[in-house]
Order: C-alpha cells, then structure tokens, then sequence
C-alpha cells in the first residue's frame, strides 16, 4: 500500500477513560485513505516552542463502521504530542502521513490467536475486529484478546470486544487490571498483570501464535516469558509504543 501525506481535519472526540482521548478525523482533500487493520499513521505537528515533531498512533477504525481515521491518545504528562492532540477541536486540522506498520494479521491458520496489549496497545485489536470474526468462522480458531491495563476506569472499548464475544463462542475478551482490589469485577475483569493469562490459557508454542502491543516494558517481558516458553520468534509479533 503506498504511503501518503494527507491532511487530516478533527470531526470528532471524547475522552474514553479518564486519561485516553479517542480523535475522529476525516482527509480534507476527501480522498480515501486506505490502511490494513493494525497499521498506524504518523502525525506531524509544531511544538509551543516552535519545533517540527513527529509520533505515530496505531489507526482504532472498525472500517465495517466507520470510513473516519479514529485513533486513541493516551495522556503522557509533559508530551508534546499530548499537548497538541488533546488541545485539538473539531474543525482543527494537521499533516499526517502513512498507513505504516507490520502488525497486521497474516494468511495463517494457527489454532489459537493470542493478542495482548496494554492501554491504548488495543487499538490495533479493535481496528481487526471484523477481520477476527470472519476468520473464527472460516478458519476455525480461538482468538484471546488480554487487554492490561492500571484501573477499571483504565478498560478500553471493552464494549466492542464484548460483542464479538457474543457474536462468536470462540472470541474471547479479558482486561486485566494491574492496580485495582479484587471489589466490583466484571466477569471478564481480573487483578494482575496480562501475563497472568499466558498460564490461565496455558499457552502453547505448538497451536499459538501471539501479538503484543503497547508499553515497551510488557513487550519485552512478555517476549522473555514466551521464549522461556519455547516460542519461535516468528511467531511471536511485537509493536512497541516508543516515541518517534
Ligand atoms: C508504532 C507506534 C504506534 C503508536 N500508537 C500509539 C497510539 O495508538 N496511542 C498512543 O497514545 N500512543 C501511541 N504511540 C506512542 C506515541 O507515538 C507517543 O509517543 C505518545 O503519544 C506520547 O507522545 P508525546 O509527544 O506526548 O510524549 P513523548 O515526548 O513521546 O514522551 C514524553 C516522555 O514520556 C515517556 N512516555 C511516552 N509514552 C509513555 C507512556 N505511554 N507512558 C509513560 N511514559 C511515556 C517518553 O519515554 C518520554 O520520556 C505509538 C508509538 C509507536 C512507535
């Protein structure tokens, strides 16, 4: 898919937990962006102090909804990105370039489809949602979704991920919460750090491919726990939320 630079103008936003922003935006010149669900576009904007800077932000459209750019930017205190995206006002517009990225999913029938991510790591899993479901159907596998995150007030498009989950026996959505007390859970709510499912699901590197998504520090923990667990690397795919 070629990249682009696009202009893109705010439609919409509002906040979705007490510290993610998720931003709507439509191409000015009106043409059609297309992107692979998983992909992220590059956002370009001037600092208060005058400076030309660049972050990326992983594209959250469910496409079978929605033709808008949606993506979600969490709060990073003292950001300069942060500043810039949660300033924005419907009408606003800046420069954006893209579809990049690999974390897309590939023409493969593993058993199980494992994708893990923290906070705003889920946009990725969301974007694939109509993709996911098609596949449990034609393809036959179970597909795991561990969204970790700090606080229930934390948990993100839970909604979503919950109607596929009835949609589809074999999809399945968990949130972990790293800080909360074990009061007021929802089913599908736990305490604990994501990689408490890898032993609830008693992964295996036979059937299971995995994907994470997100904070650099769970990316790599995660990848030792998953190596020690005798995964290959190809089947472990990783997208680390750095700043760039
Ligand atoms: C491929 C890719 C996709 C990304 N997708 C998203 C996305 O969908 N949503 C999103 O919110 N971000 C995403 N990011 C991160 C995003 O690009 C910015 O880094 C982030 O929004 C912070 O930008 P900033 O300019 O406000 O702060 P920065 O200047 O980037 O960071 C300021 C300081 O805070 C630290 N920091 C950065 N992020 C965090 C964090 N999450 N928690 C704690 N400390 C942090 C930095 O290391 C730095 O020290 C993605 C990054 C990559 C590489």
């Amino acid at each position: 898919m070629p990249i682009k630079t696009f202009t893109l103008q705010l439609e919409w936003a509002e906040m979705i937990t007490p510290n993610v922003r998720h931003l709507a935006f439509r191409t000015v010149e009106g043409e059609a962006f297309t992107f692979v669900p998983g992909q992220f576009i590059r956002i370009q904007f001037t600092t208060t102090d005058g400076h030309e800077l660049k972050r990326s932000y992983s594209i959250a459209t469910i496409s079978s909804e929605s033709d808008l750019i949606e993506f979600a930017a969490g709060y990073v205190e003292g950001g300069p990105a942060t500043h810039f995206l949660f300033g924005l006002q419907p009408g606003d517009t800046m420069t954006a370039s893209g579809p990049f990225g690999r974390l897309i999913l590939k023409d493969e029938q593993p058993k199980r489809l494992i994708l893990v991510a923290t906070s705003t790591g889920i946009t990725p899993y969301r974007a694939m949602l109509p993709e996911l479901v098609a596949r449990i159907q034609t393809h036959n596998m179970e597909i795991h979704v561990l969204e970790g995150v700090q606080y229930k007030r934390d948990v993100m498009y839970a909604n979503d991920f919950l109607a596929a989950a009835k949609q589809q026996a074999n999809f399945h959505f968990h949130a972990h919460l790293s800080r909360e007390k074990e009061t007021d859970l929802d089913d599908y709510e736990s305490c604990g750090y994501v990689q408490t499912s890898f032993d609830t699901l008693q992964l295996n590197p036979e059937t299971d491919i995995i994907y994470l998504c997100g904070n650099p520090n769970m990316i790599d923990n995660a990848f030792e726990d998953l190596k020690a667990r005798n995964f290959e690397i190809k089947n472990i795919r990783r997208e680390k939320y750095i700043s760039n």
